[in-house]
Protein backbone atom coordinates (compact mmCIF):
# COMPACT_ATOMS: atom_id res chain seq x y z
CA UNK A 1 0.00 0.00 0.00
CA UNK A 2 1.15 3.46 -1.00
CA UNK A 3 1.09 5.98 1.83
CA UNK A 4 2.03 9.89 1.76
CA UNK A 5 4.38 10.54 4.55
CA UNK A 6 5.16 13.98 5.60
CA UNK A 7 8.82 13.67 7.21
CA UNK A 8 10.43 16.86 9.00
CA UNK A 9 13.90 17.07 9.22
CA UNK A 10 14.03 15.43 6.19
CA UNK A 11 17.22 17.13 5.01
CA UNK A 12 19.78 15.82 7.34
CA UNK A 13 20.69 12.52 9.35
CA UNK A 14 17.98 10.50 10.50
CA UNK A 15 14.75 12.13 9.09
CA UNK A 16 16.98 11.96 5.46
CA UNK A 17 17.27 8.37 6.02
CA UNK A 18 13.55 7.79 6.80
CA UNK A 19 12.80 9.72 3.67
CA UNK A 20 15.07 7.90 1.61
CA UNK A 21 13.85 4.64 2.94
CA UNK A 22 10.15 5.82 2.23
CA UNK A 23 10.95 6.23 -0.74
CA UNK A 24 12.36 3.19 -2.06
CA UNK A 25 9.26 1.61 -0.51
CA UNK A 26 6.97 3.56 -3.22
CA UNK A 27 5.59 5.85 -0.88
CA UNK A 28 5.36 9.45 -1.61
CA UNK A 29 7.40 11.74 0.79
CA UNK A 30 6.58 15.32 1.78
CA UNK A 31 9.95 16.56 3.35
CA UNK A 32 10.44 19.81 5.39
CA UNK A 33 13.19 21.47 6.80
CA UNK A 34 14.33 25.47 7.01
CA UNK A 35 16.11 25.32 3.65
CA UNK A 36 14.97 23.79 0.70
CA UNK A 37 18.34 24.06 -0.80
CA UNK A 38 19.37 21.20 1.31
CA UNK A 39 17.44 18.71 0.27
CA UNK A 40 19.14 16.32 -2.15
CA UNK A 41 16.51 14.00 -2.63
CA UNK A 42 16.08 14.58 -6.79
CA UNK A 43 12.92 12.02 -6.87
CA UNK A 44 9.42 12.41 -8.29
CA UNK A 45 7.83 11.67 -5.32
CA UNK A 46 9.51 13.66 -2.91
CA UNK A 47 8.14 17.03 -2.22
CA UNK A 48 10.00 19.52 -0.14
CA UNK A 49 8.58 22.03 2.19
CA UNK A 50 10.16 24.66 4.09
CA UNK A 51 9.33 24.76 7.86
CA UNK A 52 11.50 26.36 10.93
CA UNK A 53 9.81 24.89 14.10
CA UNK A 54 10.98 27.44 15.65
CA UNK A 55 8.59 30.01 14.73
CA UNK A 56 5.17 28.68 15.44
CA UNK A 57 3.09 31.15 14.55
CA UNK A 58 4.39 29.85 10.51
CA UNK A 59 3.50 25.94 11.82
CA UNK A 60 -0.25 26.21 11.80
CA UNK A 61 -0.59 27.79 8.16
CA UNK A 62 2.06 25.29 6.30
CA UNK A 63 0.13 22.15 7.90
CA UNK A 64 -3.10 23.95 6.22
CA UNK A 65 -1.50 24.13 2.72
CA UNK A 66 -0.11 20.84 3.61
CA UNK A 67 -3.66 19.09 4.29
CA UNK A 68 -4.93 21.11 1.39
CA UNK A 69 -2.50 19.95 -1.29
CA UNK A 70 -2.03 16.37 0.49
CA UNK A 71 -5.44 15.64 1.54
CA UNK A 72 -4.27 11.62 1.30
CA UNK A 73 -1.73 12.42 3.97
CA UNK A 74 -2.07 9.58 6.74
CA UNK A 75 1.84 9.44 8.34
CA UNK A 76 4.02 11.86 9.91
CA UNK A 77 7.37 11.29 11.35
CA UNK A 78 8.71 13.96 13.42
CA UNK A 79 12.42 13.77 13.22
CA UNK A 80 13.55 17.38 12.81
CA UNK A 81 15.14 18.41 16.05
CA UNK A 82 19.19 19.32 17.41
CA UNK A 83 21.10 19.28 20.56
CA UNK A 84 22.57 22.14 22.80
CA UNK A 85 24.55 20.28 25.80
CA UNK A 86 26.31 22.13 28.82
CA UNK A 87 25.48 23.64 32.47
CA UNK A 88 22.14 25.31 32.78
CA UNK A 89 24.41 28.50 33.40
CA UNK A 90 26.12 28.03 30.28
CA UNK A 91 22.32 28.42 28.31
CA UNK A 92 20.99 32.03 27.78
CA UNK A 93 17.23 32.46 28.21
CA UNK A 94 16.75 32.29 24.99
CA UNK A 95 18.91 29.41 23.82
CA UNK A 96 16.90 27.36 26.72
CA UNK A 97 13.09 28.78 24.75
CA UNK A 98 14.46 27.77 21.45
CA UNK A 99 15.59 24.27 22.52
CA UNK A 100 12.34 23.62 24.04
CA UNK A 101 10.32 25.01 21.25
CA UNK A 102 12.19 23.01 18.02
CA UNK A 103 12.25 20.00 20.26
CA UNK A 104 9.39 19.79 21.54
CA UNK A 105 6.62 22.33 21.65
CA UNK A 106 7.22 22.76 17.56
CA UNK A 107 5.83 19.08 17.36
CA UNK A 108 3.19 19.83 19.46
CA UNK A 109 1.95 22.42 17.46
CA UNK A 110 2.06 20.50 14.19
CA UNK A 111 0.45 17.49 15.76
CA UNK A 112 -2.55 19.65 16.62
CA UNK A 113 -2.67 21.46 13.60
CA UNK A 114 -3.09 17.89 11.83
CA UNK A 115 -4.83 15.59 14.29
CA UNK A 116 -8.23 16.46 13.30
CA UNK A 117 -7.56 15.35 9.67
CA UNK A 118 -5.31 12.19 10.27
CA UNK A 119 -8.31 11.23 13.02
CA UNK A 120 -11.06 11.14 10.13
CA UNK A 121 -8.59 7.92 8.56
CA UNK A 122 -8.98 4.56 8.70
CA UNK A 123 -5.30 4.12 9.87
CA UNK A 124 -2.84 7.17 10.34
CA UNK A 125 0.58 6.82 12.46
CA UNK A 126 2.30 9.62 14.20
CA UNK A 127 6.15 8.45 15.17
CA UNK A 128 8.38 10.86 16.76
CA UNK A 129 12.33 10.55 17.41
CA UNK A 130 12.71 10.83 20.67
CA UNK A 131 16.11 9.58 22.04
CA UNK A 132 18.22 8.32 24.80
CA UNK A 133 18.05 11.38 27.13
CA UNK A 134 14.04 11.12 27.04
CA UNK A 135 14.60 7.91 29.59
CA UNK A 136 17.17 9.28 31.72
CA UNK A 137 18.40 13.05 32.56
CA UNK A 138 22.15 13.35 32.68
CA UNK A 139 24.95 15.92 33.13
CA UNK A 140 25.17 18.80 30.44
CA UNK A 141 21.73 17.71 29.15
CA UNK A 142 19.16 19.20 31.58
CA UNK A 143 17.40 21.49 28.98
CA UNK A 144 17.66 18.26 25.98
CA UNK A 145 16.86 15.86 28.48
CA UNK A 146 13.82 17.94 29.73
CA UNK A 147 12.54 18.45 26.05
CA UNK A 148 12.74 14.67 24.70
CA UNK A 149 10.91 13.87 28.48
CA UNK A 150 8.43 16.20 27.36
CA UNK A 151 7.83 14.61 23.76
CA UNK A 152 8.31 11.41 25.81
CA UNK A 153 5.22 12.13 28.28
CA UNK A 154 3.33 14.32 25.17
CA UNK A 155 3.06 10.74 23.23
CA UNK A 156 2.26 8.63 26.01
CA UNK A 157 -0.51 11.15 27.08
CA UNK A 158 -1.54 11.13 23.12
CA UNK A 159 -1.54 7.38 22.68
CA UNK A 160 -4.46 7.77 25.03
CA UNK A 161 -6.19 10.58 23.80
CA UNK A 162 -6.49 9.05 20.19
CA UNK A 163 -7.28 5.24 21.43
CA UNK A 164 -10.80 5.24 19.81
CA UNK A 165 -9.50 6.95 16.69
CA UNK A 166 -7.64 4.81 14.21
CA UNK A 167 -4.11 7.10 14.72
CA UNK A 168 -1.05 5.60 16.33
CA UNK A 169 1.48 7.14 18.24
CA UNK A 170 4.67 5.59 18.59
CA UNK A 171 8.19 7.26 19.94
CA UNK A 172 11.51 5.88 18.86
CA UNK A 173 14.43 6.64 21.14
CA UNK A 174 17.57 6.08 19.82
CA UNK A 175 20.94 6.36 21.84
CA UNK A 176 23.93 7.88 19.91
CA UNK A 177 23.46 7.72 15.86
CA UNK A 178 26.36 9.14 13.54
CA UNK A 179 24.51 11.69 11.39
CA UNK A 180 25.25 15.82 11.23
CA UNK A 181 23.84 16.74 14.56
CA UNK A 182 27.13 16.15 16.48
CA UNK A 183 29.02 18.34 13.99
CA UNK A 184 27.80 21.46 16.40
CA UNK A 185 28.97 19.83 19.54
CA UNK A 186 32.18 19.30 21.29
CA UNK A 187 31.36 15.64 21.42
CA UNK A 188 30.66 12.55 19.15
CA UNK A 189 30.03 8.74 19.43
CA UNK A 190 33.57 6.71 18.80
CA UNK A 191 34.39 5.89 15.29
CA UNK A 192 34.58 1.99 15.99
CA UNK A 193 31.21 0.58 13.82
CA UNK A 194 29.90 -0.59 17.64
CA UNK A 195 30.12 2.68 18.83
CA UNK A 196 27.18 4.70 16.76
CA UNK A 197 24.13 3.66 15.05
CA UNK A 198 23.54 4.51 11.50
CA UNK A 199 20.89 6.84 10.94
CA UNK A 200 19.02 3.82 8.60
CA UNK A 201 18.69 1.49 11.98
CA UNK A 202 16.63 4.04 12.99
CA UNK A 203 14.98 4.07 9.80
CA UNK A 204 14.40 0.07 9.86
CA UNK A 205 12.59 1.06 13.62
CA UNK A 206 9.90 3.13 11.39
CA UNK A 207 9.64 0.62 8.83
CA UNK A 208 8.70 -1.71 11.27
CA UNK A 209 6.10 0.68 12.94
CA UNK A 210 4.45 1.44 9.73
CA UNK A 211 4.00 -2.42 8.71
CA UNK A 212 2.81 -3.85 12.16
CA UNK A 213 -0.65 -4.78 11.76
CA UNK A 214 -3.47 -2.33 12.31
CA UNK A 215 -4.87 -3.14 15.14
CA UNK A 216 -1.23 -3.48 16.68
CA UNK A 217 0.57 0.03 18.22
CA UNK A 218 4.32 0.07 18.80
CA UNK A 219 4.47 2.23 21.64
CA UNK A 220 8.08 2.51 22.37
CA UNK A 221 11.60 1.53 20.83
CA UNK A 222 14.51 1.72 22.37
CA UNK A 223 17.72 1.23 20.60
CA UNK A 224 21.33 1.60 21.05
CA UNK A 225 25.06 1.15 19.76
CA UNK A 226 25.98 -2.00 20.74
CA UNK A 227 29.18 -0.15 22.72
CA UNK A 228 28.37 3.04 24.29
CA UNK A 229 31.52 5.19 23.81
CA UNK A 230 32.25 9.35 24.11
CA UNK A 231 34.64 11.05 22.49
CA UNK A 232 35.33 14.24 23.56
CA UNK A 233 36.84 16.60 20.81
CA UNK A 234 39.63 18.52 21.18
P1 LIG B 1 20.71 16.22 12.02
O1 LIG B 1 21.42 15.34 11.06
O2 LIG B 1 21.38 17.46 12.49
O3 LIG B 1 19.27 16.58 11.39
C1 LIG B 1 18.42 17.46 12.06
C2 LIG B 1 17.25 17.81 11.16
O4 LIG B 1 16.39 18.68 11.89
C3 LIG B 1 17.68 18.51 9.89
O5 LIG B 1 16.92 18.04 8.80
C4 LIG B 1 17.36 19.97 10.18
O6 LIG B 1 17.00 20.62 8.99
C5 LIG B 1 16.15 19.84 11.10
N1 LIG B 1 16.01 21.01 11.95
C6 LIG B 1 16.90 21.50 12.85
N2 LIG B 1 16.43 22.62 13.40
C7 LIG B 1 15.21 22.85 12.84
C8 LIG B 1 14.23 23.85 13.00
N3 LIG B 1 14.39 24.91 13.80
N4 LIG B 1 13.09 23.77 12.27
C9 LIG B 1 12.91 22.74 11.42
N5 LIG B 1 13.80 21.76 11.21
C10 LIG B 1 14.95 21.82 11.93
O7 LIG B 1 20.35 15.41 13.34
P2 LIG B 1 19.71 13.95 13.53
O8 LIG B 1 20.73 13.12 14.22
O9 LIG B 1 19.11 13.46 12.29
O10 LIG B 1 18.59 14.30 14.62
C11 LIG B 1 17.22 14.16 14.32
C12 LIG B 1 16.44 13.96 15.61
O11 LIG B 1 16.93 12.79 16.25
C13 LIG B 1 16.58 15.09 16.62
O12 LIG B 1 15.33 15.29 17.26
C14 LIG B 1 17.56 14.53 17.63
O13 LIG B 1 17.34 15.08 18.91
C15 LIG B 1 17.21 13.06 17.59
N6 LIG B 1 18.27 12.17 18.06
C16 LIG B 1 19.50 12.19 17.49
C17 LIG B 1 20.48 11.33 17.97
C18 LIG B 1 21.88 11.33 17.42
O14 LIG B 1 22.78 10.78 18.09
N7 LIG B 1 22.13 11.83 16.23
C19 LIG B 1 20.19 10.46 19.02
C20 LIG B 1 18.91 10.46 19.56
C21 LIG B 1 17.95 11.31 19.08
P3 LIG B 1 17.55 22.05 8.51
O15 LIG B 1 18.85 22.29 9.22
O16 LIG B 1 17.68 21.90 7.04
O17 LIG B 1 16.46 22.96 8.92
Amino acid sequence: MSRTVLVTGASSGIGRAIARQLLQLGHVVIGTSRDGRKFGHAHPAFIPIELDLSRLQTIEPVAKGIQRNFPELDTVIFAAGYGQFGGLEQFSFAQIERLVTVNFTGQAFLTKALLPMLKQKPHSNLIYIGSEAALKGSRNGSIYCASKFALRGFTQALRDECGKSGVRVSLINPGMVDTEFFEALNFAPGRRPEQALQAEDVAEAVSYILQANPHAVIDEINLSPASKVVEFKK
